[in-house]
């Protein structure tokens, strides 16, 4: 009897030995801390330690239901569900650790950051944010938010991710090995873990997988310089940090070729697929350019420290970084005239298309997410129109400048900085209106405001913007 009582906590203590040694604990300041890592069977492991006994929560991040299918609780108190468009844990006991396994989701997630970005020779981005969970009673109060994370009340805590590897990891740009952090307060980035060789660039430390066709990969550096250094001239100021860039390719599939960027402080991710990026091309190179301006554009809209405007008037923040991206093109001769019209001719018919039925404001929450990127395009080149003495990019600076208290790109800063840098009131008025009212004919507003700030356009007998004057 005795022998098998020995037996039994030998037994237990040896299969207790490779999680013992394992750091799972409470970080100290965070409202959770989740400890992350790749288990034996090929599955992760999140292992969360909250601060306060909770009895429900919800994943502020869940834009769509790949949890239901890969989340699995192996803790006999909690649950894991998908409540009224909430992936949600539910607690019997109140209770302060949880873990759950899971199968990470690769998949892009529309208008939200992919959960894990993998490169082509095994390393993985992971995304931090999507293990954010807030607090909330129980089932009724989930059902009650309407799947929408807005009308969550609480008060958000600090969020810290913990990822466990023996791989190397790249942290906030440091290499660094064994344990990388992540701590944010409703945001999060990327820890990239692998194998894959750290290039120095010159305006970047970072990962480009080595998977992406040579043409373009050979050209990066040089390129990213080309584009930071038009901003840097433009913008009259330089970014505080060298930035990390982590830039995936997803391989050859799918036609034309797509990209999903962001930024996350002085972090960038790129990831890039399809077969158009198999031979070079100048459709192609301009688009790609395109693209790593747009992303470097929201690099240098943080340099004051003010948040991304809110999804409802994201035309602020993803219009304004369209537009700065192609003045640097422009300034840079990446991009030709014929290249710009196009542009703004697609543009001008989508935005007009749109707010012939809906308000700009509401384009997001229907799903129209192309909208506020098109209008904002536009209405930052009248913005840069209506001021006579300043540049788009003084307006970028100005901004932060004026903010007060806010803490974010509002429409209120906007209009007021518009207003303070000397715009006539009537554009001020036009675009206010095309960000918050419905409008009866937005195509001849639009064009208005265009005529009014200068940007000359002219149409052919369809309608179609033929041709414009940037500012
Ligand atoms: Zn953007």
């Amino acid at each position: 009897m005795r022998i098998f009582f020995i037996v039994v906590i030998f037994i237990g203590l040896i299969s207790c030995t490779p999680t013992s040694t394992r750091d799972y604990s409470f970080i100290e300041g965070s409202a959770l801390t989740v400890t992350v890592e790749k288990q034996d069977n090929g599955l992760w492991l999140a292992h969360y330690v909250f601060a306060e006994p909770q009895t429900a929560m919800i994943l502020s991040r869940s834009r769509n239901d790949y949890r239901t299918q890969s989340w699995k609780s192996l803790d006999p108190n909690a649950s894991f569900e998908r409540i009224n468009g909430f992936d949600a844990f539910l607690f019997e006991n109140p209770t302060t650790n949880v873990s759950f396994e899971f199968k990470p989701y690769t998949g892009r997630i529309y208008q939200d950051y992919s959960p894990f970005i993998p490169f082509s020779d095994g390393g993985v981005a992971i995304y931090a944010g999507q293990f954010e969970a807030l607090s909330v009673t129980d089932r009724a109060a989930i059902e009650e938010l309407q799947g929408d994370i807005y009308n969550w009340q609480g008060q958000q805590g600090q969020l810290a991710v913990r990822i466990l590897s023996a791989a190397p990891m790249i942290e906030n740009g440091e290499i660094v090995t064994g344990e990388a952090l992540d701590i944010s307060t409703g945001g999060g980035g990327y820890i990239y873990v692998g194998n894959a060789k750290i290039t120095e660039g010159k305006d970047f430390t970072g990962v480009i997988d080595p998977g992406l066709p040579n043409w373009l990969r050979e050209r990066f550096d040089d390129d990213l310089t080309l584009i930071f250094d038009g901003f840097r001239e433009l913008w009259g100021a330089s970014l505080a940090q060298k930035s990390t860039v982590l830039f995936s390719f997803r391989g050859y599939q799918g036609q034309g070729f797509s990209n999903k960027g962001g930024v996350f402080g002085s972090m960038l991710t790129l990831d890039m697929s399809g077969s158009a990026l198999r031979t070079e091309d100048k459709g192609t190179l301009h688009a790609t350019h395109w693209f790593f301006a747009h992303e470097a554009a929201h690099l240098f809209q943080g340099i004051g420290g003010l948040h991304p405007s809110p999804s409802h008037h994201a035309w602020i923040s993803e219009g304004g970084a369209n537009a700065l991206a192609n003045h640097v093109l422009t300034h840079q001769n990446l991009v030709d005239e014929a290249y710009i019209v196009s542009d703004y001719s697609r543009k001008y018919a989508q935005c007009t298309a749109y707010l012939q039925t809906g308000k700009l404001s509401n384009a997001s929450a229907q799903g129209k997410f192309e909208v506020p990127y098109a209008c904002g395009d536009i209405m930052a080149q009248i913005t840069d129109g209506a001021l006579q003495d300043h540049s788009l990019f003084d307006f970028w600076n100005a901004m932060p400048t004026h903010a007060g208290d806010e803490t974010g790109y509002s429409t209120d800063l906007y209009f007021d900085t518009m207003r303070i840098l000397g715009a006539p009131q009537s554009i001020i008025l036009g675009l206010q209106k095309i960000a918050h009212e419905q409008l009866d004919d937005p195509a001849t507003l639009l064009t208005e405001l265009m005529e009014q700030s200068g940007l000359a356009p002219k149409f052919d007998n369809t309608g179609k913007l033929i041709a414009l004057k940037l500012p």
